[in-house]
């Protein structure tokens, strides 16, 4: 922690080391204190490659590009993916190229469903997975700060609904009927991943939760 001070100063304004828009609304759903902005256009591109064997890993990658490039200002990185059981954790930390490089959401969720068959993992028992979010934020005074989180749940046989992103049409978290993509931004927000990495984060940096504001 590093002694954010809580005033009723203007949003700080943070840069998120993604070129995924997914990821940004969803943080800023999470983070109203700050006011995200994606990287700009081009510079995605220009982050180093995500060699890390880690969740961890990949997110500093990021995020210390970001701060090489914004030095004064707040960068986030989130390096996420998912970890199916019957598939030894795959796709994992290679979860967004996991259909290969040209990979789209749709042809890495064919594969997923594929590989789920393929090695026989047709009972819901047979199919758990979570999902994984590390989130690096670095301060302008350089401090850097590490958060993870979790969310358990299944893969679906068939993809089902349209909000979200990534494999959210075949994951069913536990505790529910339907997919992440049929449950939508309010159920995600209280529970994904992402949301239990925001907490801890949030926690981390000194924020309250009572200083999230109500949609
Ligand atoms: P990253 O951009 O390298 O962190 O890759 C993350 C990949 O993991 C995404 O492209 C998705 O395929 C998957 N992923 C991460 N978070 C989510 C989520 O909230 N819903 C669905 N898929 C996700």
């Amino acid at each position: 922690m590093h002694g954010m001070e809580q005033h009723d100063a203007p949003a700080r304004r943070a840069v998120v080391c993604t070129g995924n828009a997914h990821k940004v609304h969803e943080l800023g759903l999470l983070l109203p204190e700050f006011a995200l902005e994606p990287l700009p256009a081009g510079a995605a591109d220009a982050l180093p490659p995500e060699t890390g064997d880690t969740f961890l890993a990949n997110a500093r990658i990021k995020a210390h590009a970001g701060a090489a490039m914004f030095p004064d200002r707040w960068v986030l990185a989130d390096d996420s993916g998912l970890i199916v059981d019957a598939l030894d954790g795959r796709p994992g930390v290679h979860s967004a190229r996991y259909a290969g490089e040209d990979a789209t959401d749709s042809t890495n969720v064919d594969l997923l469903l594929r590989e789920l068959s393929a090695a026989g993992a047709t009972d819901r028992a047979a199919r758990t997975a979570r999902f994984a979010c590390v989130l690096v934020a670095i301060a302008p005074d350089g401090s850097e700060t590490t958060a993870e989180g979790f969310v358990e749940g299944h893969i679906t046989r068939a993809p089902a609904g349209s909000a979200g992103f990534g494999y959210d049409p075949v994951f069913v978290p536990a505790g529910h009927e339907h997919t992440f993509a049929e449950l939508g931004d309010d159920v995600k927000s209280q529970l994904s991943h992402r949301a239990n990495a925001v907490a801890a984060l949030r926690d981390a940096l000194g924020l309250t939760a009572a200083e999230v504001a109500p949609t």
